[in-house]
């Protein structure tokens, strides 16, 4: 099974990915992740890429398809993909197709989280990160345990350098352009499904699960 998460910066597909995954036994593919990772180890990706995460903008659509079908690769994806952040593009979403289809592969679902404009900002401006799992937590709405600490692996919690505000509103600009027309695009081709995201996390995941129950 090969699905998408898709929805704005903010929306809560890396909160939902995480249920997911674990309910349907999926490996979690977020572009997002993968570009902080080679950030944080310093690979010619990671500074490449960090120019472009730093004022919000996306990294090029070669750059990220290169590393998204390497990832796609690996033998953990046998029993399906959720993949988080990919695409953010029409031209990602081409290149994704035409890699799959000569495996016989297509993708089964497109989960589109929606969330108000208005909610966004509050939810990337409150967001705290793991540093070594990637978990998220919101000051307000899911906060850890123990302040600046991860619960799931004791982790430090660090605030995003493109979660200011200035740049979540840039990030929200660039979905708006290149992001949004994804959801006419699978429209179109009969494999999106609506989530309504503005529900407190358990209830947008009970949607999530039925939603992807009945794909199959
Ligand atoms: P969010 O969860 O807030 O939507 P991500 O962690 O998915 O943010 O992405 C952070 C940044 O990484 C993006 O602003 C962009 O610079 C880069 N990025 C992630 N995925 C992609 C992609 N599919 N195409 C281009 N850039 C990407
Ligand atoms: P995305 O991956 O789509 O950018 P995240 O899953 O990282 O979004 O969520 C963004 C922020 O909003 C995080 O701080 C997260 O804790 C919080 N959040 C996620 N889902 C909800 C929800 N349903 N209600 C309130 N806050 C949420």
């Amino acid at each position: 099974m090969y699905l998408i998460l898709l929805g704005a910066p903010g929306a809560g597909k890396g909160t939902q990915a995480a249920t997911l995954v674990k309910e349907f036994g999926l490996a979690h593919i977020s572009t997002g992740d993968l570009f902080r990772e080679n950030v944080a180890k310093g690979t010619e990706l990671g500074l490449l890429a960090k120019q472009y995460m730093d004022r919000g903008a996306l990294v090029p659509d070669d750059v990220t398809v290169r590393m998204l079908l390497e990832r796609l690769a690996r033998p953990d994806t046998a029993k399906g993909v959720m993949l988080d952040g990919f695409p953010r593009t029409i031209d990602q979403a081409e290149a994704l197709a035409k890699a799959l289809q000569p495996q016989g592969k297509k993708i089964d679902g497109v989960m589109y989280i929606k969330v108000p404009n208005e909610a966004l900002i509050t939810r990337l401006s409150g967001r705290l990160t793991c540093r070594t799992c990637g978990m998220v937590y919101h000051v307000k709405f899911s906060p850890p345990k123990v302040s600046g600490v991860c619960d799931k692996d004791g982790g430090e919690l660090f605030t995003r350098p493109d979660d200011t505000v200035e740049t979540a509103k840039k990030r929200l600009d660039v979905y708006f352009a290149q992001t949004s027309p994804l959801i006419e695009y699978y429209t179109t081709r009969g494999v999106l499904t609506e989530i309504n995201g503005d529900q407190d996390v358990d209830a947008v995941g009970a949607e999530l699960v039925k939603a992807v129950e009945a794909i199959g």
